[in-house]
């Protein structure tokens, strides 16, 4: 089966066509639409982008919505993770901003996951969902070069232990991202029904 990528990344589309391993198809948008991200779940986003990609082009399209959860203040980041501090320009400087209010907000844990849903919009009448996560915590200073966003702060739940970021762990989120495992619960559902329809 063939998506059209609704994101105007094309890393986006080369990153899900890895994660996807020639499983299912998915091909970058012909030209990117501008579509408002004005729901109040990963899963309202990832369908109104998916549905006006469908509406647009009239093919299958798949959408993800991603971000950060910090457990004990979820209104800060969220469905709202590219949108914190706006007024700084580099990641970095908005992941010491999101210390820095941590800190001062005194939360009782600083337990925190990353979330994906993936919304693959096949017709008006066929609509499946998936969501990925990773659960760890916010770590105390901004560590690792690999990655991007929120990473450097983001110490994911290991059985290691060893208090290392996601930006240091490369590899590791290759296959534990919560877009990998978003991407992992799709496939299955993919191959499951295409044997039943085979
Ligand atoms: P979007 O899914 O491209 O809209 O990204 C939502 C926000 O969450 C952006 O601010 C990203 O930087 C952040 N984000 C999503 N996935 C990751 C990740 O794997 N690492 C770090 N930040 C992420």
């Amino acid at each position: 089966m063939n998506f059209i990528l609704a994101s105007s990344n094309s890393h986006k589309a080369l990153e899900f066509s890895e994660l996807f391993a020639g499983e299912l198809q998915v091909l970058p948008a012909p030209s990117s639409i501008e579509v408002d991200e004005t729901g109040t779940t990963f899963e309202e986003n990832s369908f109104l982008k998916a549905r006006a990609y469908f509406e647009k082009y009239k093919v299958p399209a798949l959408a993800d919505d991603s971000g950060l959860v910090i457990e004990e203040w979820p209104e800060l980041l969220g469905v709202y993770s590219a949108r914190f501090a706006p007024e700084l320009a580099t990641y970095p400087e908005k992941c010491h901003k999101l210390l820095e209010m941590i800190n001062e907000r005194g939360l009782k844990t600083r337990a925190a996951h990353f979330v994906c849903t993936l919304c693959f919009y096949i017709s008006p009448t066929e609509v499946y969902f998936f969501e990925g996560r990773v659960h760890g915590t916010i770590g105390q200073g901004l560590k690792g070069e690999h990655g991007f966003g929120y990473d450097p702060v983001f110490v994911p739940e290991r059985k290691e232990n060893d208090g290392l970021t996601l930006a240091e762990l490369p590899e590791w989120k290759n296959e534990n991202s919560h877009r990998a495992r978003a991407v992992q619960s799709a496939l299955s559902f993919f191959k499951e029904s295409y044997r039943h329809k085979a």
